[in-house]
């Protein structure tokens, strides 16, 4: 049995990491925090762009999107070598992760390069407008409506958690074009700049603090969006939700992998008990790696099976909170304390990954819930992954 990679990816992850030492901005560079999901100061937009152009944004991709045409196990170890210097990929996740790959899958040509390109490059940010106040689980009741005149879409209606809305240039919004058809077969996907007339985002804070502000409620009202932002085919927003979503559960377990890698370099368990409920963790953290990466090389053979995504993002989310929960009762009162640090300060990752051991804790729940909860992750591993009998 073989555990070291090939000399070929060994090579790679040298050359990453020399880069890495030699471009990686200084804590002196990064003063100015983001605030959200999509604020990307400018030497976050910067270090993106440095990525891009040299090909380490996303090594899958094609140089013209910010790759080198990596191997799936190059890009294994690219995500690697970020985790372990605590470097977050990119300062707006949804962006680059969700929104610019859907593009790559789903969009034109025009699209590509007209709105996937420049969000690749840090110069602009994009957040998901899915969720509405009675379609999260069940998306596929989503109500916003957006009715053809001419060469536009005229939209109305309301979007919620709509990540980093206040701060994004322009939003992958999913709307109603048929309210007659089943309900998933009437829904198309626009893309709506965030600086047309009649858009509102009122952003809203989470349970860490008043001044957490990444949520968003977005209102849309007589919204006219040229109808060449009209993501896939009318009517086949369905397709590219799956897609999407198939995006999102990817970057969330990578995610989650990352966090968990942190709090076991983080928590120094001192009982017995204590340690053996890491090794569990530990255990989580490597079952995680090895079924995200069986993901990982099927959709690089070309393989689509966005159901099976969901057993590491259902594992990953429920892994990390338990890892977290472990962390913030071993520390006791101490744990409580808000704001704290429970890791080194690491300027290149968000300041939310080495919080109180309470902030890490709570908001790993969102792991549980944004990109399909957990229950919903088990109805769809039962039904389309094991094939068991829908009741
Ligand atoms: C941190 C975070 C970031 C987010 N960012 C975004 C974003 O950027 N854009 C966006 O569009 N949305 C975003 N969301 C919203 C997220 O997608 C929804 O919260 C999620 O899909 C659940 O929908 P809901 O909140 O309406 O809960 P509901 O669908 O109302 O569910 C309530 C409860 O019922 C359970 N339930 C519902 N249906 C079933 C079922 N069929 N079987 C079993 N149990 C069921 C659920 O599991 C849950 O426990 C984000 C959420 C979080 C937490």
């Amino acid at each position: 049995m073989q555990l070291a990679f090939d000399s070929d990816v060994e090579e790679f992850r040298a050359e990453f990491s020399a880069f890495l030492d030699e471009h990686t901005p200084s804590a002196a560079e990064t003063l100015e925090r983001p605030r959200s999901t999509a604020h990307m100061p400018q030497w976050a937009r910067d270090w993106q762009r440095k990525l891009f152009d040299n090909g380490w944004l996303l090594p899958a991709q094609p140089p013209e999107f910010g790759g080198r045409n990596a191997t799936v196990l190059q890009t294994f170890v690219h995500a690697e070598e970020l985790c372990r210097r605590r470097i977050y990929h990119s300062f707006n996740p949804q962006g680059v992760n969700i929104i610019a790959a859907s593009l790559l899958t789903f969009g034109s040509d025009e699209q590509k390069h007209r709105w996937a390109v420049p969000v690749l490059k840090g110069e602009r940010t994009a957040a998901l407008g899915m969720s509405e106040p009675s379609a999260g689980s069940d998306l596929a009741s989503l109500r916003t409506k957006a009715v053809r005149e001419d060469d536009h879409f005229v939209v109305n209606g309301q979007k919620v958690w709509t990540s980093g809305a206040h701060d994004a240039d322009f939003l992958l919004t999913f709307v109603r074009t048929d309210p007659d058809a089943p309900k998933h077969k009437g829904i198309s996907v626009l893309l709506i700049p965030t600086e047309l007339e009649g858009v509102v985002c009122r952003p809203f804070a989470d349970l860490c603090g008043m001044e957490n502000l990444d949520f968003n409620e977005v209102f849309f009202t007589d919204v006219r969006v040229p109808a060449e932002n009209l993501v896939g085919p009318v009517n086949g927003g369905w397709g590219v939700a799956n897609g999407s979503l198939g995006h999102e559960r990817t970057m969330m377990w990578l995610g989650f992998a990352d966090r968990i890698a942190n709090c076991l370099a983080d928590f120094r368990p001192k009982s017995p008990l204590e340690r053996d409920a890491l090794a569990t963790s530990i255990m989580d953290y490597e079952a995680l790696r090895l079924l995200g990466s069986v993901g990982i090389a099927k959709a690089a053979r070309g393989e689509v099976d966005v159901a099976s995504v969901s057993i590491p993002k259902l594992l990953g989310g429920e892994a990390e909170q338990r890892v977290l929960g472990l962390a913030l009762e071993a520390a006791g009162p101490d744990g409580l304390v808000h704001p704290s640090t429970s890791g080194p300060y690491e300027h290149m990752n968000l300041d939310d990954y080495f919080a109180s051991w309470f902030e890490r804790y709570a908001r790993s729940f969102g792991g549980t819930i944004a990109g399909g909860t957990s229950e919903i992750q088990r109805n769809i591993i039962a039904q389309q992954v094991l094939g068991l009998p829908r009741r």
